[in-house]
């Protein structure tokens, strides 16, 4: 991985008609974020349960002890993406947010100067990817855009708050209780729907910015209050406090 700044331009093009086609969809780790898991299980048609069944692992993240879900891969198969085919990725309009970020990797913090999040980018170079042989020149944001990125990092940057608000502040994983509502919370969206109904909101949550009308329907409000609502429960602050 090599450093890359904001406005520094890469040569980069991935199709179908490249040698190495598919080959980075195989030898998988893949982390899905609660956002990717919102946009496959709705791609399917299925509920956040059926989808986590069908297709991915829950792990013990090594720093902070919370679950953290992975696409489970062929074994039999190199470890292929179980959503690789010999055409290409049969969920590719809802790909994770890792798919669309290759061949850039995005960290962010929270500037101790003006409390905003920054960014920082890496540009990942493989020997078996020949993308970087083809294509426009283009920066990290034009990349990111080209990539229908926008509205993947605004919610994964929420989760990244929650996962850095842990390390700061947590001495030790959660304990079971905990490790439940985190997961439901964050990845098992249909349940945490179920137990909002039954449970009702905490009356503090600084919900004004969504309209909870549209919770039977709308996902990615409900996964807004979740993250609202896990930031509440784990460590007694609102959004706008951080
Ligand atoms: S989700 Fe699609 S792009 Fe991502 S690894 Fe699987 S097949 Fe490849
Ligand atoms: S160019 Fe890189 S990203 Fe595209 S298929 Fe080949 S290995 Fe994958």
């Amino acid at each position: 991985m090599t450093p890359l700044a904001a406005d520094e331009p890469f040569q980069f093009a991935c199709s179908s008609q490249v040698p190495c086609f598919n080959d980075c969809c195989q030898d998988l780790n893949q982390f899905l974020t609660p956002y990717d898991i919102l946009r496959l299980k709705k791609h399917f048609g299925l509920t956040s349960a059926q989808f986590l069944e069908q297709y991915t692992s829950q792990h013990i993240g090594p720093e902070t002890g919370l679950p953290i879900i992975t696409l489970r891969p062929d074994y039999a198969a190199d470890l292929k993406c179980p959503f690789v085919t010999s055409h290409g990725c049969r969920v590719y309009e809802d790909r994770p947010a890792s798919c669309r970020m290759y061949p850039i990797a995005r960290a962010i913090f929270r500037s101790p100067l003006t409390g905003q999040i920054e960014e920082q980018f890496m540009l990942i170079k493989e020997p078996h990817c020949r993308g970087f042989e083809q294509g426009p020149q283009m920066t990290a944001h034009e990349w990111m855009q080209q990539q229908d990125l926008t509205i993947y990092n605004a919610m994964n940057d929420r989760m990244m708050t929650i996962i850095s608000l842990w390390r700061q502040q947590k001495q030790g994983p959660p304990d079971l209780k905990a490790n439940r509502m985190f997961s439901m919370a964050c990845y098992d969206l249909d349940a945490f729907r179920q137990y909002i109904n039954t449970n009702g909101l905490p009356n503090n949550l600084d919900t004004q910015d969504i309209d909870l009308k549209t919770f039977p329907t709308d996902d990615i409000a409900l996964l807004k209050v979740a993250f609202k609502w896990v930031l509440y429960e784990f460590f007694g602050v609102t959004e706008s406090k951080i």
